[in-house]
């Protein structure tokens, strides 16, 4: 590990002018993914800002809906009542990730900028562009398995890991961040980015600008959704795919839905395609299996020395399709 400065500042302003004045600066958070990072030579800043004091660590009535502070740790977030009834897709994506020690320390404002666990990524010996700009990828001919199956680039195919935060874009959430300008409003399903030729970026935060605070809006429909997650162990183990849903069915014809993909994208996949598929459409299982073909309509597998990922797509139409039988009732 690179010997770095650490500083704890009294207060949020304090924390992004000292990362925004320094281009070797990150913030810290709870520390489970950057921490890794430092060990393994994926990051070597020169100062780390602890900011887990900097920011709320309540849960408050917003609008309606919630406002939860950066600081709240992922474990008290699943466990919080106002979310497990009114936001169940929420608290099952949270209990999916990871393992209770971790979610004990992992923050609201860390977990959605969690970065991709593509295998090159996290090797320094091995070409990659995320984290070394114009090396090459060395996924693209290499182990596939977890890698995307939209919105690529032939720069960058790898995934975004979070369980959170593809809930967090299926339910239309914001983030609140304070920058070195002052604060701005960035709906979540914006956040992140596809890779294009810049996949060393991952969101379009600036150098310097905090989350603050992640608002969940009232939505009365959130009450009826679900998070299911399919991997390769049952747990402790990252997406293959996964599908974050809300559906409201009124007499056997689908009115309202909230559907996003994880384990698909550079980002986590906000499935409006398959929306509109489902929008005043009878719900039955051949409607959910032309609403995922529909949005894997541009879907392109990509060959791999493990066989590559072509078998997520099948498994994305049944997942989702299972997912919305669940939330009909219709469990088979
Ligand atoms: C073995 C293992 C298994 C895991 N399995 C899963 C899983 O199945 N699903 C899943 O979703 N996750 C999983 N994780 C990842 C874990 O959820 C993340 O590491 C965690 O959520 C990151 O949150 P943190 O607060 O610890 O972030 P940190 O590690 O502190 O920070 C992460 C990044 O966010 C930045 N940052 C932190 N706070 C802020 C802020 N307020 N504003 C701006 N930038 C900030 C940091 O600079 C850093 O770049 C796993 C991790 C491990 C080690
Ligand atoms: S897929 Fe992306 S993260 Fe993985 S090696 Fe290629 S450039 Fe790096």
């Amino acid at each position: 590990m690179e010997p770095f400065d650490y500083r704890r500042p009294g207060d949020a302003a304090t924390a992004v002018r000292t990362v925004a004045a320094d281009p070797s600066a990150v913030f810290l958070g709870g520390g489970t993914n950057l921490v890794d990072h430092l060990k393994l030579g994926v990051a070597s800043p020169g100062l780390v800002v602890d900011v887990t004091s900097l920011t709320s660590s309540e849960i408050s009535d917003h609008d309606g809906g919630l406002r939860i502070g950066a600081a709240v740790r992922n474990s008290d977030l699943a466990a919080d009542r106002r979310v497990r009834e009114r936001y169940p897709m929420l608290a099952r994506a949270l209990l999916a990730g990871a393992s209770g020690q971790l979610r004990n320390m992992a923050t609201t404002g860390g977990n959605p900028l969690q970065r991709t666990r593509c295998v090159y990524f996290q090797d320094v010996t091995t070409p990659c562009n995320k984290r070394s700009p114009g090396s090459g990828c060395s996924a693209i001919g290499g182990y596939t398995r977890y890698h995307a199956v939209l919105g690529a680039s032939p720069e960058c195919i790898a995934t975004h890991p979070s369980d959170l935060a593809v809930a967090l874009t299926a339910l239309d959430a914001e983030v609140q961040v304070l920058g070195p300008v002052g604060e701005r409003t960035i709906g979540f399903g914006e956040l992140h980015r596809l890779p294009g030729d810049r996949p060393d970026r991952d969101t379009v935060l600036e150098h310097g600008e905090l989350i603050t605070a992640i608002d969940l809006p009232e939505a009365p429909i959130a009450v009826n959704s679900t998070y299911r997650k399919v991997r390769d162990r049952a747990s402790y183990a990252f997406a293959l795919v996964s599908v974050a849903a809300a559906l409201r069915v009124e007499n056997g014809i689908v009115r309202d839905s909230r559907i996003a993909f994880g384990g698909v994208a550079h980002k986590p996949w906000r499935a409006t395609r398959a929306e509109e598929v489902l929008l005043d459409a009878p719900a039955t299982e051949a409607t959910y299996r032309q609403a995922a073909e529909a949005e894997l309509a541009d879907a392109v597998a990509v060959d791999g020395i493990d066989g590559g990922n072509g078998f997520k797509l099948p498994l994305l139409v049944n997942t989702l399709a299972a997912t919305l039988r669940d939330l009909t009732g219709e469990a088979k």
